[in-house]
């Protein structure tokens, strides 16, 4: 069974920067788990970030919190744990929410804390498609369940 890198908080970890989670509809995992073996990563929390947590933005190749502290290193520490696992367990795909700073791919915010989206990744995601994985976003689940039913 291939290994899939997702993000914790799809599958209902409540390490996302408030305390929540971003959890997909459990039917949903279950599809995924009948294709793939996950494997959950959190790159924010594995970076040393505590949770719940001020929420942090991209500028450039800073990583800032919303009072202004810089958290780059914690960022780069949670990308490389994630790549790490990545390596560790094979994964050529990982499966990572949207929008944001460290999983987000192809549109993340745009450092404002406004809402405002612009073309980027986040670290984890950089720095995995640096190392040749294939990121995608939650939108993109069915498609890979439906790679599942296809087989
Ligand atoms: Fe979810 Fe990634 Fe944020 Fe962790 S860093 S809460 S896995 S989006």
């Amino acid at each position: 069974m291939e290994n899939l890198l997702i993000s914790a908080c799809l599958l209902g970890d409540e390490c996302k920067y408030s305390g929540g989670s971003n959890a997909l509809p459990e039917e949903t995992i279950e599809k995924l788990r009948t294709r793939y073996r996950l494997i959950p990563v959190c790159p924010e929390t594995a970076g040393g970030l505590p949770t719940p947590r001020d929420p942090s933005e991209r500028l450039g190749e800073r990583v800032v919190s919303c009072r202004g502290a810089d958290v780059t290193a914690q960022f780069k520490k949670g990308a490389e744990a994630a790549l790490t696992l990545a390596r560790r367990y094979g994964c050529t795909t990982a499966l990572m929410k949207e929008h944001s700073p460290s999983c987000g791919s192809g549109l993340i915010y745009d450092g404002s804390f406004s809402g405002k989206l612009v073309k980027g990744d986040g670290c984890a995601a950089e720095l995995l498609k640096a190392a040749g994985v294939s990121v995608v976003g939650e939108n993109m689940t069915e498609l890979l369940t439906m790679a599942c039913k296809a087989e």
